[in-house]
């Protein structure tokens, strides 16, 4: 069967679930895209984009080949779609310590770092939208998809060009390929962190990493950068602003609880002093792996199941590009990066019941 014409049923509309479906829709393939519609990762997430780690001031991963493929990509879907959902926002990092700014200082002289660092100049150290006792840092190629409207936007892109199907995925369903009577070349898996609930990759070493966010009034902070210490900032407009996140390990529930309510205000108040208005509180559960690379690939038994997951906390980033590589593999039979490969926790994965 010629590759312009395989048939893949996709479970979960999740960032994973559109960005898998839009690079197989591009590469020719027929694609059904399933979600029951139940969301709470992607859709509640910043959507922000940065190319720095700040506990150790190093660059993310892969971001040298993320940050360019990503532009394009939404930037190429904003222009077909006629649409604007991402933007640019420059991001201050406001130093804890001394130290913090001299790690700054330093890998600000290295080339490698230059894409992404601007060099600190007096303003640096005087800023005042925040309490800057060692000066802050601004980091470059920084970007926020606003969430809701780039799932309105790309889910009528799929929907033209594919299907879309809203309906809960259900196992009994599905025997070989074939789901509800429909016959498909392949299924993918992008469940998110629902994924311990599947019968195939279920055992797969994925935690469900809950975080929390506030939604706040503020007439202090500024609207023009993205704050960040302790927590980001990200201005909405009108005195507006998305403010968090936390990690929680051991509550993989979506509610929204008082203490991280508490630990956010907590972190805010090292950047202000105003007693801000909370306007909306949510949760969501990022799907994380404990080497923070995503989880891709096929079932060694299943061959036609496969997985794309393990988006952790960078989502916005990874997505695009690491998409558009299982697209490759899919379709063109291109190797995985071992590091995003399951075959790297092939034990782990137990065989699941026989269809
Ligand atoms: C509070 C918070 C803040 C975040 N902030 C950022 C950020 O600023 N930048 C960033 O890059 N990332 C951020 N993230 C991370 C980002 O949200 C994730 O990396 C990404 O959204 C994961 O996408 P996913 O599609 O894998 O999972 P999900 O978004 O969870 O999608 C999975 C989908 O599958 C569906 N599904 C599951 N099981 C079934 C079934 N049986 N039948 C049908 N449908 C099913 C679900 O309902 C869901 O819609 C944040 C996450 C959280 C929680």
């Amino acid at each position: 069967m010629s590759s312009s014409k395989r048939k893949f049923l996709i479970i979960g509309a999740g960032l994973s679930g559109v960005s898998v479906a839009i690079q197989l829709i591009r590469k020719g393939a027929d694609v059904t895209l399933m979600d029951n519609g139940v969301n709470f990762s992607s859709y509640v997430a910043a959507g922000m984009i940065n190319p720095l780690v700040f506990r150790r001031m190093t660059k993310s991963w892969r971001v040298d080949e993320f940050i360019p493929y990503l532009k394009k990509f939404y930037r190429g879907l904003e222009t077909e779609t006629n649409s604007s959902f991402f933007h640019e926002i420059p991001i201050r990092r406001m130093f804890s310590t001394e130290q913090e700014r001299g790690f700054w200082l330093k890998k600000q002289e290295r080339e490698d770092f230059e894409p992404y660092m601007n060099k600190m100049t007096e303003a640096d150290y005087t800023f005042s939208g925040g309490k800057n006792p060692f000066g802050s840092g601004r980091v470059k190629e920084t970007f926020y998809v606003e969430v809701l409207p780039f799932f309105e936007k790309v889910k009528k892109w799929i929907s033209d060009r594919g299907k879309i199907v809203n309906s809960a995925f259900n196992s009994d369903d599905l025997s070989g390929t074939m789901y509800n009577g429909v016959e498909y070349d392949d299924i993918i898996f992008c469940q998110g962190y629902l994924n311990p609930t599947n019968e195939w990759f279920g055992s797969l070493p994925l935690d469900q990493t809950k975080g929390e966010t506030l939604t706040i009034k503020s007439e202090q902070l500024p609207e023009d950068c993205s704050l960040n210490r302790k927590c980001f900032i990200l201005p909405k407009g009108n005195h507006t602003f998305k403010i968090g996140s936390t990690y929680g390990w051991n509550d993989p529930t979506t509610h929204v609880t008082e203490d991280a309510k508490t630990e956010i205000l907590n972190n805010l108040s090292y950047i202000i002093d105003e007693t801000v208005e909370v306007i909306d509180h949510a949760a969501g559960i990022r799907p994380t792996t404990r080497d923070r690379r995503p989880l891709l690939g096929t079932h060694s038994e299943f061959r036609n199941y496969h997985i794309f997951n393990g988006l952790g906390a960078k989502g916005y980033m990874l997505a695009p590009l690491i998409s558009s590589e299982f697209a490759e593999y899919l379709l063109e039979g291109n190797g995985l990066d071992k590091e995003v490969n399951i075959t790297r926790y092939n034990s782990t994965i137990h065989s699941p019941k026989s269809k």
